[in-house]
């Protein structure tokens, strides 16, 4: 792409709505612009990102064997009323009628939907086990929507929701997304914690929150610091075996949210060097709650035996336009965002730094060519900005590596690649820069 032609609207100062270090980068860097309260347009260069947090997300739901499909944004009363939630919801729902006067609502989650839609098609426990998900807009009235995009009231949201013939089975569906989560945030650059978190009215111990530390998060979490320090490392599985092993090796240590926190088993499992309190960034959060819809709407399936038996449940979210404000919150410094390979926008930049120049705009040109070749996500700045600026906007958006060219560098057969993480430069002729920027690039693209 050419940023003569693109659409990236920078901001030099501040937006003084902007309370967190994430909602003002995005604000700054052009990826967001607010519509009305707790929710956004996305510009170009956030949608980009969105959509690579997304297929990433989408290729760890398939490897662990969840099935994709959509479900409508617009949702009927009705339905709701089968599970009993449509009163019991409040105020996080919006409410809607149409033409008919019939109540219609915008889905804070779908649950409903996906339970009609099982009980209208399978009969049979040949059919199980199955897991269906959807990557789909919500909507929740939040009462305080901020933090940008982190808690908005539209949202982008990836959920599962698994069925089984018995408790043993759901668990084991349980353990796939555990599995699947920490995958996808460790490639996702991010490093996550499972923690303990409240069921709610169901009871049991099946719920886990995916957690990434951050100050500005708006969780209180505790845990046992090697959960942290990567001292259990992301697994690498196929999905085909017994997940049982992993999931208990992650959560043999103490790991919980506020409302699951217990003080005196923290205090007795934990040693002391090892207690970590800390404020965290809820970006995924998994369930299990057996037959709590199932039962109320009636879908069963014919067992092994003839008799009707009532489906176990579990649902899965991730919130997928929430990552985008958590990993920068996790990636940035004082120039701006430092996107992790696999979810920058663009994987490199050329900055021409005298656009107009015959030479330099050639020598721009062929790296260009040759780095959309080799499969680059590249983006020219062809822009006549002074230096100064197109530097402090590179940094700003955090491309993870920009290649300098200048008129003096291109007569040397030079040209400088800058790596936006660490700093560090180096200078090569063109055809070695763009080696170097391929093999940097395709050395993270993969699980880390
Ligand atoms: P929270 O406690 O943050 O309100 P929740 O428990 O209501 O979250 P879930 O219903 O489990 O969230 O939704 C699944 C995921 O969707 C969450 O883990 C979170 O990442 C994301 N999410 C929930 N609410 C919002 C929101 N208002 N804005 C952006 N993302 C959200
Ligand atoms: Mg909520």
């Amino acid at each position: 792409m050419r940023l003569s032609r693109y659409f990236l609207p920078v901001l030099r100062e501040t937006p003084k709505e902007a309370e967190i270090v994430s909602h003002q980068l995005m604000l700054r860097a052009g990826l967001v612009k607010q519509a009305s309260a707790g929710i956004y347009s996305w510009l170009p260069l956030g949608l980009k990102v969105l959509k690579k947090i997304e297929s990433i997300v989408r290729e760890e739901q398939n490897r662990a064997g969840a099935v994709e499909l959509l479900m409508p944004t617009i949702q009927s009363a009705d339905l709701w009323r089968q599970s009993g939630r449509y009163e019991a919801y409040g105020k996080e729902m919006l409410r809607i009628q149409d033409r008919h006067e019939r109540e219609m609502l915008f889905g804070p989650t779908a649950e409903e939907v996906i339970t009609a839609i099982f009980r209208d098609f399978v009969k049979s426990y040949k059919d199980l086990p199955k897991n269906l998900y959807n990557i789909q807009w919500k909507f929740r009235d939040e009462i305080r929507p901020r933090f940008g995009v982190m808690r908005g009231r539209e949202f982008l949201m990836k959920d599962a929701y698994s069925f089984d013939l018995t408790p043993e089975g759901a668990r084991d569906a349980y353990n796939r997304m555990f599995v699947a989560y920490l995958r996808t945030f460790a490639r996702l650059g991010l490093k996550s914690v499972p923690m303990k978190a409240d069921t709610g009215p169901i009871g049991g111990d099946l719920s886990h929150e995916f957690i990434i530390l951050a100050d500005t998060g708006e969780s209180q979490v505790f845990c046992h610091k090697d959960l942290i320090d990567g001292a259990i490392p992301a697994p690498d599985t196929d999905f085909d075996g017994d997940l049982s092993g992993i999931v208990k090796t992650w959560t043999s240590l103490y790991a919980a949210t506020e409302e699951m926190h217990d003080a005196a088993r923290f205090a007795a499992d934990v040693p002391q060097d090892k207690q970590v309190s800390a404020r965290g960034i809820e970006v995924g959060h998994i369930f299990y709650f057996g037959t709590k819809y199932a039962e109320p709407m009636g879908a069963r399936v014919q067992g092994p035996d003839g008799s009707m038996i009532t489906l176990q449940m579990g649902s899965y979210g991730i919130g997928v336009s929430r990552l985008v404000g958590a990993i920068i919150e996790a990636c940035h410094d004082k120039a701006g965002i430092v996107w992790p390979v696999p979810v920058a926008p663009f994987e490199a930049a050329i900055v021409n730094l005298k656009a107009g120049d015959a030479d330099t705009d050639k020598a721009c040109a062929d790296l260009y060519g040759k780095l959309q070749a080799a499969g680059i996500d590249v983006l020219l700045d062809d822009t006549d900005e002074r230096a100064g600026a197109k530097f402090s906007t590179m940094d700003l958006i955090g491309l993870p590596y920009q290649v300098v060219v200048g008129p003096k560098g291109v007569k040397a057969g030079e040209v400088e690649i800058k790596h936006r993480k660490s700093g560090e430069k180096e200078t090569l002729s063109p055809d070695a820069a763009v080696e170097r920027v391929v093999a940097l690039v395709k050395g993270q693209r993969v699980l880390v």
